[in-house]
């Protein structure tokens, strides 16, 4: 951390914490007293603000609405027993912020100022980081072009705020996934590695359609073929097939999610084989055959670790293993509640602690 960021702060009169019922979480709809803005004008980051949530003003010709301008990143902060707050590997999420930035022509952050931002407003609101387990707190740092202009070029004004939600589990049960092979997330050349919004409203309509035929995700394929897996929803997708612990490498059209890179140290630590390449879907429907898909989940910070109960094909549908009976999916499921939550040490250098001000 270089200096001391100055953030002007003010704070509600009206907290909202008291009449918030911690037991009944929708995801992403309950929002915590404060929220953290910036603004990008003439070339640099001013205007640092933590300020009650709440309503903007904003010009209807910004071109984040019109032309996309426009990305987000998902971090949690946890509550430790003995009351810490740490947030999970924000300093990932920093560097992937500005991969997003420098693929919409928009301007990045110092790292620093990210995790600082951050820092601030989650330590003004800590009161709302949850004690239950398996809840978190879910921070929404995002930036969008502010630019009274219809025209199609990058902004000069930009907004950039992070927004905190106190959440419980993401999906309760286990998924039936299907393999997508028509509609595509992101083609090679295309952004499917920057947490861009349009990849999101894109991948809406193929979900919904999904959901009408009784699925709860799907599993994106290659744009060229449809004959390789890359992601499930808006997660990685994992497997263990025949004891390697199996998952598409990055690249352009995947997004490098931090709990991917995570499960991925741990296998690796664990002594597991660790492969990272192409996968085929024809590879993963035989071992869902033939038994030696031994696990598959979605990973990322939203649904942490999501099992996969079966996966359909070309209207067939393979069903896998129990998932509580599957040793690595539970295993790391545990160990990464156990180092976020702080019940087993953090070996790693992975929780970065919010210090009270
Ligand atoms: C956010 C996201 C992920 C998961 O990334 P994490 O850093 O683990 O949260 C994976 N795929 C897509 C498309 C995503 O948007």
């Amino acid at each position: 951390m270089t200096e001391t960021l100055d953030i002007k702060i003010t704070k509600t009169n009206h907290s909202r914490l008291a009449e918030t019922d911690f037991n009944n979480l929708p995801f992403g709809k309950i929002f915590t007293d404060h929220m953290f803005v910036a603004d990008y004008v003439d070339g640099e980051w001013k205007n640092f603000q933590v300020i009650p949530y709440g309503e903007i003003g904003l010009s209807p010709a910004i071109s984040a609405l019109h032309y996309g301008q426009s990305f987000f990143e998902g971090i949690k902060a946890y509550k430790h027993a003995d009351g810490t707050v740490s947030v999970f590997r924000p300093d990932k999420n920093a560097k992937r912020f500005n991969k997003s930035a420098e693929r919409l022509c928009m301007p990045t952050i110092p790292e620093d100022i990210f995790l600082q931002s951050i820092a601030a407003v989650v330590d003004i609101d800590r009161d709302w980081v949850p004690t239950q387990a398996d809840h978190a707190l879910y921070i929404r740092p995002f930036m969008f072009a502010t630019d009274p202009f219809l025209g199609v070029s990058p902004s000069s004004t930009y907004k950039f705020m992070v927004l905190l939600c106190p959440v419980g589990p993401y999906f309760s049960k286990t998924l039936r996934v299907k393999i997508e092979t028509y509609y595509t997330r992101s083609a090679e050349g295309g952004m499917g590695f920057a947490k861009s919004s349009g990849n999101y409203g894109g991948a809406m309509l193929p979900a919904k359609k999904a959901v009408e035929e009784g699925f709860d995700q799907l599993i994106w394929t290659d744009a060229k073929d449809h004959a390789y897996v890359e992601e499930m929803g808006a997660a990685n997708v994992v497997f263990v097939l025949d004891g390697t612990v199996l998952t598409p490498s990055t690249r352009d059209t995947i997004l490098d999610g931090v709990t991917r890179d995570t499960v991925l140290a741990l296998a690796r630590e664990w002594g597991y084989p660790v492969e990272e390449r192409r996968v085929s879907v024809a590879e993963i429907i035989e071992g869902a055959k033939n038994g030696k898909l031994n696990d598959a989940f979605g990973a990322g910070t939203a649904a942490t670790i999501a099992p996969v109960g079966s996966i359909s094909f070309n209207g067939e549908e393979y069903f896998l293993s129990d998932p509580k009976t599957r040793e690595f999916s539970q295993r790391v499921f545990k160990e990464m509640n156990a180092i976020k939550y702080g019940t087993t040490p953090d070996t790693h250098g992975w929780n970065y602690i919010v210090n009270a001000e």
